[in-house]
């Protein structure tokens, strides 16, 4: 039903609801998980305290991400079906220019949509895709879901890991097994943002285009100067400044509760 409106362009909202217009449509092609529908809105309400823009903060974490990639030996990018149906061909892109690999990584695993996900990305531009079906035979140990499940050629020898959307349990157990971990999440408060050694605090649609660029621009710098990037670094100071702009912009919207300018019109 759904799928069938179509979004004027003029909406004030179009945007947002074009993003929720396709991660329904790839929910039924079996791409996304009913969960990943309630984890997008829950991501949409901090986009909305956020501000739905890449903040200063956001910008400082992709430059450090975007130097971990580079400096790292053997990068994987962890993808699930709410970052294959929104920003998949973000993703190849990614890959192709920092050389990491890309898994398929499921909390709600079921080969068919392994299978699902893996299509979405072959027509994005990749060529190899890990952890479908059998290839992810390898356990990290210390998780319950089924996300414990990896690719022995992927996630379980990384040394820095991409996880767009995650869950906190397992961001933990890869920090725990001494991989780094960056994470793009837009609740700072999540056991996923606060445990990643780097958390983007930004929407995956603004956030993966702009890593891709940030990683082209950084591309030709000296190992020195990525190690400098990466060693000034501070997660907590992002996560700490994530949560004040919110503080920051509740404050200021507490003092008129209002926001849009046609109710600020409508109730002079
Ligand atoms: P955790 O286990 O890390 O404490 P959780 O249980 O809330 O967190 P999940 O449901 O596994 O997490 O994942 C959803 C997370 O992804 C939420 O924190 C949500 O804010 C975030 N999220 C959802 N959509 C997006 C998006 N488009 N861009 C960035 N983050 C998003």
């Amino acid at each position: 039903m759904t799928n069938e409106v179509k979004i004027p362009t003029e909406h004030p909202r179009a945007k947002s609801l074009k993003h929720r217009k396709r991660l329904v449509e790839f929910f039924d092609k079996g791409v996304v998980a009913q969960a990943g529908l309630i984890a997008h809105g829950r991501g949409e309400a901090f986009d909305y305290l956020l501000g739905e823009k890449t903040a200063n903060f956001a910008i400082r974490a992709l430059e450090a991400a975007a130097a971990t990639l580079l400096m790292s030996e053997y990068p994987v990018i962890s993808v699930n079906g709410n970052t294959a149906a929104l920003v998949a061909t973000d993703i190849v892109r990614l890959a192709r220019i920092t050389e990491a690999k890309i898994e398929v990584n499921l909390f709600y695993r079921s080969t068919k949509r392994e299978q699902a996900i893996e299509k979405v990305l072959r027509e994005a531009g990749a060529t190899k895709v890990l952890g479908v079906g059998e290839d992810a035979s390898a356990e990290i140990d210390e998780i319950g879901s089924e996300r414990r499940r990896v690719d022995p050629k992927g996630i379980l020898i990384a040394d820095v890991v991409l996880v767009p959307l995650e869950d906190g349990d397992r961001s933990e157990a890869l920090v725990n097994m001494g991989k780094k971990v960056i994470a793009i999440d837009l609740n700072p408060l999540s056991r996923t943002a606060q445990l990643a050694t780097i958390t983007i605090v930004d929407n995956i649609v603004r956030a993966m285009p702009a890593l891709t660029k940030i990683v082209d621009k950084l591309s030709v710098e000296s190992k020195e100067r990525l190690a400098e990037i990466t060693s000034r670094f501070d997660n907590g100071k992002i996560l700490s400044d994530a949560i004040s702009l919110i503080r920051r912009r509740l404050s200021t919207l507490a003092k008129s509760g209002t926001h849009l300018s046609f109710v600020e019109m409508n109730n002079r």
